[in-house]
C-alpha cells in the first residue's frame, strides 16, 4: 500500500518523518563503528538499506525524507551545506535507482526465489555505485580526500553501501507481525541461539585464542535462515556484522591482524553471511514451494481419482517376475475390499479377490501384455469373502524401464451392471429370435394349409372353365379364381416379408440376361395393360451389359411389382421400364419404372415403402392389395446392395428409381433350354402319382385326363416304395408331406434301392405346399429332380411332363424356377 495515497494526509507524512529519523539515527550509528579510513567513509551504511525499502514498499514519494535525512548526518559531520547537499542527492538517486530496476523487473519481497537474490544483490551494486561515486567525487573536489585516496575511498564507499542494502533491506521488507512471531514462537531454541551466538562471537573477537571458530557464524546464519526464513537470517547477519565491526574497531578479533586489508576481509566476512542468508533462505523457499506443490499436485490427483468412477493404479512386474502396486486409489476398496496401504504391500492380494476361475485367464494376460508390451484390457468377476460377485474390467498400458521392470497405468471400472444389461438384451434377442422363427414356421404351416385346399378349389376352377359354361357362370367362376389367386398372393407376400425380416432369406447369384428377364417380366402384364388400353414398353439401352450377376428371381419379383403397380395405378398413358448404366456412376445399374397414373402425394411417398401402407386404404377395394409389395421391394434391394425411391407429381404420373451394384459376368455355359410347348400328342408316360388327399388326386387324374399319359396313384410313401419296385415308371409326382411315410424318406429309399439295384434313376418331382426357403434344398438332399409348390396349375403339370420326355439324360438336374408371385399371374 502506499500510505502517500491514503484517506489520512498526516499519516504519510508522520511516516516520511519516521524514515527521515530512521536514516539518520542508522546513520548515526554507522559513523559511530566507522573505519580508520576516513571519518566519513563507514564500514555497512545501514541507512541505504532504509531507503531502498522505504522506496519499494511505498513507492519513490518518499525520496525526501531520504534526502532530508542524508543532509542531516551530512551537516551533522561539519560538511559545508553544498558539500553536504550534493552527497545527500547522491544518497537519495543510488537508492532510487535500486528501487526502479527491482520494480521494473518484477521482483518479489518475500525473497522466495534465487533469481530475486541475484536481481536484488545486481540493483543494489548498480545503485550504489552512483551514490559512491558521487559523495567520493564531492568529498575529493571538495578537498575532504586526497587524489591517492580516491578509489580506495570510493571502494570502500560501494562497499559500504552495498552491505548496508544487503542486509536491512531484505530485513525490514521481510518483517511482519508473523514473521516475528515466528521467532517468538520457539522460545527455546530461540535463547539457545542467542546464547550460541554471542559465545562463538565472543570467543573469536574478543578472546585472544578462538579466532578460528570464524567459520562458525556462517553457520548460524544458515540455521537462522533454515528455521526462521530470511527475517532471523537478516537478524543474524546485521548482528554478526556489529559483532565483527566492533571487534575489528576495537583491535580485536582475527582481522585487525590483517593490517591493511582488515578493511577488505571484513567486509567480504560480511558480504559473505549476507550472501549466504539470501541464497539459504531463497533455496529453501524453493524446495518448501515445490515440496508444496507436489502436495498439492498429489492431493488434488487423489480427490480426483477418488471421484473417479473405478480405481487408478500403477502396477508393476519386478525384474524376478513378481509384482507390487505402487499406487492404487482409493476405489480398490470397494471394488476389491482391499485396503490401499495393505494392496501396496502386498499386490498379490489383488489376485486372491479375482474369481478362481477367471485369475488364471487374468494372470496369463498380464504376462502376454508384459511380454508384447501391449495394452491388457481384461473382463474378469472377482469374488468377495460374502460370497458377492461382481464382473470388472481393467484396463492399462505397460511400458518397460531401463531395469527391466514393467509398469503399467490403467483404471478397474465395475461393469457388473453392463453386464447384467448385456445378458438382459441377449436373451431378450433370443426370445425375439425365437419369437421370429415361431412366426415364420406358424406362416409356413398355416400357407401349406392354405394352399392344399386352394390347389383343389383352383384346380377344380380351371377345370370347370374348360367345361360348357353360360356368361353369367363364366363370370361367377371368374371372378372365383381371382379371388383364389388374390389370396394365394397375400399369403405369398406375407411370407416372403417374414422371410426377409428372419434373415431367413439367401440371395442367389447367377448369371442373368438383363434384356431378356425384363422383356419376360413385362410380357407377364401385357394383357393386362392392353385390357386397360396402355403402352407397355421396355427399354434396355445400350450401355447395359447383356450379363450380370445377381438373383434373377428377386430382381424379377421387384421390377414385376412396380410393373404391375404401375399398370395398376394408371388409368391411361404409358408404363415404361428403362436400364442403363451411365458414364456418370459405371458401376451401378440404373432401372426406371415410369407412369402416367394417378401419382403419389409429397407427403406418402416414403411411407409407402412401409409394410401395410396405402396411400388411401379406400384403394384395396378399387385396385386391391394390402400394402407389402413395396416394402418387399425395398427390403430386397437393400439386400441387394443397391436403393430404391420414387418421384412423383399426382397430376402426372410416377417415377421408380433402382440403383444396383453392377457386377458384369461373362455369358454362362449353356444357356437356357427354350422349351417346346405343351403337345397333348406327347408320347405315353408311365406317371406314378403319390398324394394322399382325395381331392388332390382326383385334380392330377382330371389334369391328365385328356393326355396319352398313364397314371398309378400311391396313398403314402410306403405304397409308392413298393410300386416302384414291382412296376416301371417314367415320372414320379411325390408329395412331400404324408401319413404313413413322408415323400423325401421315400425318395431317399428309392434312390438307395436304384444304386443297389444298377437302375437308371426315375425322375422324381416333389409337391409341396411349403414355400418357406430352404425347401429347394431338402428336396434336393433327399433326391428329387425337381420341385413344384402347389397350388399346381395344369398347363405347368404339363410343361415338365414334356420336359422330361424331351430330356435325353433323365439324371440331368432342371430346377423349380417359377417365383410365387408368378403362380398368381393368371397365366396358367
Ligand atoms: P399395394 O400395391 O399392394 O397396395 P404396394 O406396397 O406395392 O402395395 O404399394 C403401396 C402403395 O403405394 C399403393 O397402395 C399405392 O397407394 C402407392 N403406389 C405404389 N405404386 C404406385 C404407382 N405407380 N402410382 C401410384 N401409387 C402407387
Amino acid at each position: 500500500m502506499n500510505p502517500l495515497r491514503g484517506s489520512n494526509p498526516a499519516r504519510p507524512l508522520s511516516m516520511g518523518g519516521l524514515v527521515l529519523m530512521a536514516y539518520a539515527v542508522s546513520g548515526y550509528l554507522g559513523l559511530v563503528m566507522h573505519s580508520h579510513v576516513d571519518r566519513h567513509i563507514t564500514l555497512i551504511w545501514l541507512p541505504t538499506g532504509i531507503a531502498v525499502t522505504a522506496l519499494l514498499r511505498w513507492g519513490r514519494h518518499f525520496w525526501p525524507a531520504i534526502t532530508g535525512g542524508a543532509m542531516l548526518i551530512n551537516m551533522g559531520m561539519g560538511l559545508p551545506f553544498f558539500v553536504a547537499g550534493g552527497i545527500a542527492a547522491g544518497n537519495t538517486l543510488g537508492p532510487l535507482l535500486t528501487a526502479w530496476i527491482l520494480r521494473r523487473a518484477g521482483f518479489h519481497q518475500d525473497f522466495g526465489y534465487q533469481k530475486d537474490v541475484l536481481l536484488f544483490t545486481v540493483s543494489a551494486m548498480i545503485g550504489m555505485i552512483v551514490t559512491a561515486s558521487n559523495g567520493v567525487t564531492i568529498l575529493w573536489l571538495s578537498g575532504q580526500i586526497p587524489s591517492h585516496e580516491y578509489v580506495q575511498a570510493w571502494l570502500t564507499w560501494w562497499m559500504g553501501d552495498t552491505l548496508g542494502v544487503l542486509i536491512v533491506a531484505p530485513l525490514l521488507l521481510t518483517l511482519s507481525k508473523s514473521s516475528l512471531k515466528r521467532l517468538s514462537d520457539s522460545s527455546v531454541e530461540s535463547a539457545l541461539f542467542i546464547l550460541i551466538f554471542w559465545g562463538v562471537n565472543w570467543l573469536i573477537f574478543f578472546s585472544p585464542f578462538m579466532a578460528t571458530l570464524g567459520f562458525v557464524p556462517v553457520l548460524l546464519v544458515i540455521w537462522a535462515a533454515l528455521r526462521h526464513g530470511i527475517t532471523g537470517a537478516s537478524l543474524t547477519v546485521l548482528a554478526n556484522a556489529a559483532m565483527a565491526s566492533w571487534g575489528t574497531a576495537t583491535g580485536h578479533g582475527p582481522f585487525h591482524l590483517m593490517g591493511a586489508l582488515d578493511q577488505i576481509i571484513l567486509t567480504g566476512y560480511i558480504l559473505t553471511h549476507a550472501m549466504v542468508s539470501l541464497v539459504v533462505t531463497a533455496l529453501h523457499a524453493e524446495n518448501r514451494r515445490t515440496a508444496r506443490e507436489v502436495n498439492e499436485a498429489y492431493q488434488r490427483l487423489r480427490k480426483i481419482a477418488s471421484r473417479l468412477p473405478g480405481m487408478v493404479y500403477q502396477f508393476r512386474q519386478r525384474a524376478d517376475g513378481s509384482y507390487c502396486l505402487p499406487y492404487a486409489s482409493e476405489a480398490i476398496r470397494d471394488l476389491f475390499r482391499i485396503e490401499p496401504e495393505q494392496a501396496q504391500k502386498h499386490a498379490d492380494l489383488v489376485f486372491s479377490a479375482v474369481h478362481p476361475e477367471d485369475v488364471d485367464r487374468v494372470q496369463r494376460s498380464i504376462r502376454r501384455s508384459a511380454e508384447e508390451l501391449s495394452m491388457w484390457r481384461e473382463e474378469f468377476r472377482v469374488r468377495y469373502d460374502d460370497g458377492e460377485e461382481r464382473w470388472l474390467f481393467g484396463n492399462s498400458m505397460p511400458e518397460r524401464d531401463a531395469q527391466g521392470e514393467v509398469l503399467w497405468h490403467g483404471f478397474v471400472t465395475d461393469i457388473t451392471l453392463q453386464k447384467e444389461v448385456q445378458a438382459e438384451l441377449l436373451k431378450a434377442k433370443e426370445q425375439a429370435e425365437s419369437a421370429n422363427r415361431a412366426k415364420s414356421e406358424f406362416l409356413a404351416v398355416m400357407s401349406h394349409e392354405i394352399r392344399t385346399p386352394m390347389n383343389v378349389v383352383l384346380g377344380m376352377g380351371d377345370l370347370l372353365l374348360d367345361t360348357v359354361l353360360n356368361d353369367e357362370q363364366k363370370m361367377y367362376l371368374n371372378r372365383l379364381q381371382n379371388a383364389g389367386n388374390n389370396l394365394l398372393e397375400l399369403i405369398d407376400q406375407i411370407l416372403d416379408l417374414s422371410r426377409i425380416e428372419s434373415g431367413q432369406m439367401v440371395l442367389k447369384e447367377e448369371s442373368i440376361d438383363v434384356a431378356q428377364l425384363f422383356k419376360e417380366t413385362v410380357s407377364l402384364l401385357e394383357v393386362l395393360a392392353s385390357g386397360k388400353g396402355l403402352r407397355l414398353e421396355v427399354m434396355v439401352e445400350e450401355s447395359t451389359p447383356v450379363w450380370v450377376l445377381g438373383d434373377r428371381l428377386r430382381l424379377r419379383q421387384v421390377v414385376f411389382n412396380l410393373l404391375g403397380n404401375a399398370v395398376k395405378f394408371t388409368e391411361q398413358g404409358s408404363v415404361k421400364l428403362r436400364c442403363r448404366v451411365t458414364t456418370e456412376d459405371p458401376d451401378h445399374l440404373h432401372l426406371t419404372v415410369e407412369d402416367t397414373g394417378i401419382g403419389i402425394p409429397a407427403n406418402h411417398l416414403e411411407a409407402i415403402f412401409n409394410a401395410f401402407t396405402q396411400v388411401d386404404s379406400s384403394m384395396t377395394r378399387q385396385y386391391g392389395g394390402v400394402g407389402l409389395g413395396l416394402s418387399i421391394c425395398r427390403h430386397l434391394v437393400d439386400r441387394m446392395g443397391g436403393t430404391i425411391k420414387v418421384v412423383s407429381n399426382p397430376s402426372l404420373g410416377s417415377v421408380f428409381h433402382i440403383r444396383l451394384p453392377l457386377r458384369v459376368v461373362e455369358a454362362p455355359a449353356a444357356t437356357p433350354v427354350i422349351r417346346s410347348p405343351v403337345a397333348v400328342d406327347a408320347p405315353e408316360q408311365q406317371i406314378l402319382l403319390v398324394e394322399d388327399t382325395e381331392e388332390n388326386r382326383v385334380l392330377m387324374r382330371t389334369f391328365l385326363e385328356m393326355t396319352p399319359h398313364h397314371l398309378t396313384v400311391a396313398q403314402d410313401g410306403e405304397e409308392a416304395v413298393r410300386l416302384v419296385r414291382e412296376r416301371s415308371f417314367d415320372l414320379v409326382f411325390m408329395d412331400v408331406q404324408m401319413p404313413v411315410m413322408d415323400g423325401y424318406t421315400a425318395t431317399r429309399q428309392i434312390r438307395r434301392w436304384e444304386r443297389e439295384t444298377g437302375r437308371r434313376p426315375l425322375f422324381i418331382v416333389a409337391l409341396t405346399a411349403h414355400a418357406l426357403d430352404g425347401e429347394e434344398q431338402r428336396s434336393q438332399e433327399a433326391g428329387c429332380n425337381l420341385y413344384l409348390s402347389k397350388p399346381i396349375k395344369k398347363k405347368r403339370l404339363l410343361e415338365v411332363i414334356q420336359e422330361r420326355i424331351g430330356q435325353a439324360d433323365p439324371a440331368q438336374k432342371v430346377r423349380e424356377d417359377r417365383p410365387q408371385w408368378e403362380q398368381t399371374d393368371g397365366c396358367a
